[in-house]
Parts: structure tokens; C-alpha cells; sequence
């Protein structure tokens, strides 16, 4: 049978599929590794509280004992010798400077502030490693999963706060001061009425789509109207029922919250024009599962359709986001095994 692969690219892949890649993904709550198969394929992964392990360097000693216990399974498993870990790949959350791969803002993360993390995981490692933005991680994922090549993706993120990881041309872009698609923080309101953002700037995005802006919206509407006995904080998903149960004040709570962010969004298609965005988080209203998240979505396109020029708004595929919890861990090692793609083209 004729094969479409050269002997020499035969030889290439017979060599990668021995070359294995960690993905570390560093929150709060608890840090998520995993190993990868050089197809990308998860080959075990752990997750173990962050206070229980704490430093970086506690970190990327935890991560290396996993990897290796996982890697000699691996061989016992598949019979290859020599298989190996070939480069190490963080994914953390706040404000990375790309410059020094040190985060300049972070929180619950106190001892990570101002730590040359790069340095220290190739010191500890002693291999290739790369480190991004826990958001522009997941939307390396979220990229890869669906080839978009050199195609570019937004992954926007609506929650308590609103961010964006962004992917452009087939890359993770952070921006040159860590910032780059923080779409919460774009002005959508004008004026002195304007709601003051946590950022102390006013009108910004997050300052009323983000869960709390959402919350007091609603209420806003429900003193406006009919007097009613309402909780300190209805959940996203609460509200997404009662809208499902025909709560007029619901659902004109979620038109509104999409036409915020689509309108922010719309700006964000108009700069960069990017071939995908895609929506993650809570705040989606039940998503692609519940006829309302789904009404969610539509509204946020028939907005960015609305605000943008008929090549961008027609064009872009505007869709929830697949991947959940695992996505900056798989993001992680995804651009990790890009730079070492790219350290290894640049030496031959
Ligand atoms: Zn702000």
C-alpha cells in the first residue's frame, strides 16, 4: 500500500513517538499536571492541592516525580525503551511579563510574585520549558484541538471577572505588558453615570457582565418593576432557570448581558479578526446544554455582527468552548512542545 510518508519522515515520527511532554497548570486552589504523547494525547495527569506543595520549586519537583513515575509506566506499558520527557511546559494564572517570565500580579499565589519562573524550571528540570498565561494556555488548547493552524482564536471567559486568552496567527499572544485581551476591562459604558470598575476606571465590561454586574442588574430591574423577595446573589444558573421559566426579568437580564459582550467582543473582532472566539466559563447561561445559554450565544453574535464591518462579523465562527477543566494543562504542554519545536528548527 503506497504511503504518503517518506522513509525519512517515517524515521522523524519513530523518534517523536518515544518524545513525551509535561503540561503544569498552577491555580489557586490546586495545581493539575499532565503527560503527553507527542500526538498530544493525555497519558496520566494528577491533581494535588497548591498550599500542600506551595514554591515554584516544590512545584516543579512534584511535576518531575509524577512525570517520570508516569513515563516508566508508560514503558513498561508499551514496550519502548526510550522513551523520554523532552520539554516542560507551566501555565499560570495574573500578570506574566514575557520578558522575564516573572508574574507581576497574582492572586492567592503569594509565593510565586516576582520569581524568575522560567529559569527556575529549566534549572530544575533540566529541560526546554516554556511558561504562559493560564488563559492564553487554554486557548492554545482549545486551538489545537480544533487545527486551526495559523489561524487565530480568542477564548473568552465569563465569570466572576471577565478574561481572554488569545491565540493569534498559531501562537499565544500575551501582549508586551502581560494585558493583552483583557476584555473585562474595556469601556463599554461612557459618561458620568458609568459603574465604577475594581480597576478604579469606570464603564469597563466585567463592571456588568461579570457575575456581581450581572446580579445587580437584575435586581436594578426587579426594584424597578413588581416588589419581590429576592437572595443577596442569585447564581448564573438560577437565573438561566427562571429566564427558562419565562421571568421576564431574567431573561431581559441575559439580552442585556449578551449585547455587553458582544459589543466588547465585536471590538476585540474588529482589531485582530481572529477566525474563532469561543465562550467558557459560569456566566454562559447553561451554554450549549440549556436553550437559554444557547439564545445567549445567538445574541452575543447577532451583536457582534451588528457592531462590526460584514467581512469580520459574518466570517467569524463565534461558539462555546470545549474543553473544561484540563485545558491549561493541556495548553501548557501544547506550548511547550511548540518551542521546542522551534529551539530545535532554530539549531539545524
Ligand atoms: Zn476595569
Amino acid at each position: 500500500m503506497p504511503s504518503l510518508i517518506t522513509p525519512k519522515a517515517a524515521a522523524a515520527n519513530e523518534t517523536m513517538s518515544h518524545e513525551y511532554v509535561l503540561g503544569i497548570d498552577v491555580g489557586g486552589t490546586d495545581v493539575k499536571v499532565g503527560l503527553f504523547d507527542y500526538q498530544g494525547q493525555i497519558v496520566a495527569s494528577d491533581r494535588t492541592p497548591t498550599p500542600s506543595l506551595g514554591t515554584p520549586i516544590a512545584v516543579f519537583e512534584h511535576a518531575l516525580r509524577f512525570g517520570n513515575n508516569a513515563l516508566g509506566a508508560e514503558k513498561t506499558a508499551t514496550s519502548k525503551d526510550h522513551c523520554q520527557i523532552t520539554a516542560v511546559g507551566l501555565a499560570v494564572p495574573g500578570v506574566l511579563d514575557q520578558a522575564t517570565c516573572q508574574l507581576k500580579e497574582v492572586v492567592n499565589l503569594p509565593g510565586w510574585l516576582n520569581v524568575p519562573l522560567l529559569d527556575q524550571m529549566q534549572a530544575q528540570t533540566g529541560l526546554p520549558c516554556a511558561v504562559l498565561n493560564d488563559a492564553n494556555a487554554a486557548a492554545l488548547a482549545e486551538h489545537a484541538m480544533r487545527n486551526l493552524g495559523h489561524q487565530s482564536l480568542a477564548l473568552v471567559t465569563l465569570g466572576t471577572g471577565i478574561g481572554c486568552g488569545l491565540v493569534l496567527g498559531g501562537r499565544p499572544y500575551g501582549g508586551d505588558h502581560g494585558c493583552a485581551g483583557e476584555l473585562g476591562h474595556i469601556a463599554i459604558d461612557f459618561g458620568d453615570a458609568s459603574w465604577p470598575c475594581t480597576c478604579g476606571s469606570r464603564g469597563h465590561l466585567e463592571t456588568y457582565a461579570g457575575a456581581a454586574g450581572v446580579q445587580r442588574r437584575l435586581k436594578d430591574r426587579i426594584a424597578d418593576g413588581v416588589a419581590a423577595n429576592e437572595p443577596a446573589d442569585i447564581t448564573p444558573r438560577e437565573i438561566a432557570r427562571r429566564a427558562e421559566a419565562g421571568d421576564p426579568h431574567c431573561i431581559a437580564t441575559i439580552r442585556e448581558t449578551a449585547a455587553y459582550v458582544g459589543r466588547a467582543i465585536g471590538m476585540l473582532c474588529q482589531s485582530v479578526d481572529p477566525a474563532v472566539v469561543l465562550l467558557g466559563g459560569a456566566m454562559t447561561f447553561g451554554g450549549p446544554d440549556r436553550p437559554t445559554g444557547r439564545k445567549f450565544l445567538d445574541d452575543v453574535i447577532a451583536e457582534v455582527r451588528a457592531t462590526t464591518l460584514v467581512q469580520v462579523g459574518t466570517q467569524v465562527t463565534i461558539d462555546f468552548a470545549s474543553l473544561k477543566n484540563n485545558a491549561g494543562m493541556i495548553g501548557a504542554a501544547k506550548f511547550a512542545s511548540l518551542a521546542a519545536q522551534i529551539d530545535h528548527d532554530a539549531h539545524h
